[in-house]
């Protein structure tokens, strides 16, 4: 069997099990196998496969049309441009996110800020790719988790961002020893009754999903402690889910009645993003 049938094997299989991008998903997965990037494959459709290959390779295919996600079979996820290692601890980082990153790094520029908080870092998407972009900037990361830390802490190694970014064990932003420039997250917001029992979102940690009852908790319990951990003339952005921008702008107003807060949706259309800016009063 040469690669190419192989992926069209795999890709019947995929779509017959609605999974979607069922031919990049299928690419992925042999390329995998294979120990080969994506161009090459493609680049090689020719080629012929082992049986053992091809054995392997159905036996992910099978996993993936089961709903596991493709990252945590290959134990990678690009983000930002760059490779993250993750597993089933850790959240799979979204390209939504990067909507957070890019804000992140204007705001950086804008004020001259240099010191900045990710809390929640999970597999350290954020933080990583916000140390990766700017190299002067000092980056502390927290998570509840010593598995999860361990993860982000590969993840910064792996991108030579170990000696820029300080990682901490705790509650939202209880380990933070002194206040920042631009407070970051990406906290659980789903909402308790919307997490599936089945699907892609179920292999994920319910840790890094569950937000509680209208899925505002950790968000809720993260804006009651920005005050004390944030410079007069600093920031915030919080990533939300669809429809939670009022909800999370009326919290911050009660802590911040002077503050500019806006509301962003991401490509979709879907409000993705909350940004707070302190201005000195
Ligand atoms: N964006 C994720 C999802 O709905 C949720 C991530 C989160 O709770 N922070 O799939």
């Amino acid at each position: 069997m040469n690669i190419k049938q192989a992926l069209f094997r795999a890709k019947m299989l995929l779509a017959g099990n609605n999974i979607e991008d069922a031919s990049i998903e299928s690419e992925v997965l042999l390329g995998y196998v294979l120990g080969i990037d994506r161009a090459r494959l493609l680049a090689s459709l020719d080629a012929d496969i082992s049986p053992e290959q091809r054995q392997n390779f159905m036996k992910l295919v099978a996993r993936r049309s089961k709903g596991e996600p493709t990252a945590y079979i290959t134990g990678h996820r690009e983000f930002y441009g760059l490779d993250f290692n993750v597993n089933p601890q850790v959240l799979i980082p979204r390209p939504e996110t990067e909507l957070l990153v890019d804000r992140a790094i204007s705001l950086c520029r804008e004020y001259k800020y240099n010191k900045i908080a990710d809390i929640g870092t999970g597999c350290g998407a954020i933080a990583v790719s916000l140390a990766v972009t700017m190299p002067g900037i000092h980056i502390y990361a927290t998570d509840i988790s010593d598995g999860v830390l361990r993860v982000a802490g590969q993840n910064a190694a792996k991108h030579g961002a170990e000696d820029r970014i300080k990682f901490l064990k705790g509650e939202l932003l209880e380990p933070l020893q002194e206040p920042v420039d631009l407070i970051i997250a990406n906290l659980p917001y789903v909402r308790q009754r919307e997490i599936p029992a089945k699907g892609p979102l179920s292999y994920e940690p319910a840790s890094a999903l569950n937000g509680g009852e209208e899925g505002l908790d950790k968000i809720g319990g993260l804006c009651r402690g920005v005050g004390s951990k944030l410079n007069s003339n600093g920031s915030l952005l919080l990533e939300i889910g669809q429809g939670q921008g009022e909800a999370v702008k009326v919290i911050l107003h009660k802590y911040f009645p002077l503050a500019d807060i806006e509301i962003e949706k991401d490509l979709a259309g879907i409000e993705r993003m909350v940004v707070l800016r302190l201005t000195q009063y």
